[in-house]
């Protein structure tokens, strides 16, 4: 019932921001929501990185106009947004699924925090996967509530993060799990860690973004992971 209201509360903010959009959630153009250019610049060729040795495949990098939907739909509620991100995300999995092999995978969401389905009254991640035509089933969720990432660096938000994700009913499933924007990577590791040790198998993640500077792009030599004091470190190979 509560996941048919949620749909309901979708269709109702996305029919409202197309009867009165403000301007491109990209871009800025006025009286349109998502304008034309926003729609096809992107995405180019997939991207990939490696997280605890899981392939992360995202379809944009995060800047410029991917960067700014982003935050129109977490920061301003621009779920009118939310239909070209599902696009995208959706090439992510797509290519995850392609490299993949075997059958019954699922997606698994990153979970979101009580706080942050309380302030926007949506989960970002769940409405763009409900938009790329997936569903998610919900085995991820927070154990405990991790301090406020921003401002710690790559191992301090390790530390921070492991053992806050819990994963239940993951026994023998297999999973690719997605997110809206790959940072650091800290908490994708984190929810690998919690799944893997609910004894399910990940077969790839994929995000919409993923930050440019962490990011192997077909002109870049192959990243590598190097697990230095429990941190997760990119080298070029
Ligand atoms: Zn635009």
């Amino acid at each position: 019932m509560d996941h048919c209201v949620g749909l309901i509360r979708d269709a109702v903010r996305e029919t409202l921001a197309f009867l009165a959009p403000v301007a491109c959630a990209g871009c800025g153009e006025p009286d349109v929501s998502v304008c034309a250019s926003c729609r096809t610049a992107l995405p180019g060729s997939i991207l990939t990185r490696t997280v605890s040795g899981v392939t992360v495949y995202s379809a944009v990098p995060y800047a410029g106009t991917a960067k700014r939907m982003l935050l129109a739909l977490k920061r301003d509620g621009r779920v009118d947004a939310a239909p070209v991100l599902g696009g995208w995300l959706s090439d992510a999995v797509e290519a995850a699924l392609d490299d993949a092999t075997g059958e019954s995978i699922e997606l698994a969401a990153v979970p979101a925090s009580r706080a942050s389905r309380r302030t926007r009254g949506f989960v970002p991640v769940h409405l763009i996967v409900r938009r790329a035509g997936f569903t998610a089933p919900r085995v991820l969720s927070w154990a405990r509530r991790p301090r406020d990432q921003i401002g710690l660096g790559r191992v301090e938000r390790r530390e921070n993060l492991t053992g806050a994700v819990t994963a239940r009913g993951a026994a023998r499933r297999r999973f690719i799990i997605v997110d809206d924007v790959v940072t650091t990577g800290a908490t994708l590791d984190e929810c690998i860690r919690a799944l893997r040790q609910a004894g399910a198998e990940i077969v790839a993640c994929a995000t919409v973004a993923s930050t440019p500077k962490h990011t192997a792009t077909p002109t870049e030599k192959q990243c590598v992971t190097t697990p230095v004091a429990g941190a997760t470190v990119y080298e070029k190979a």
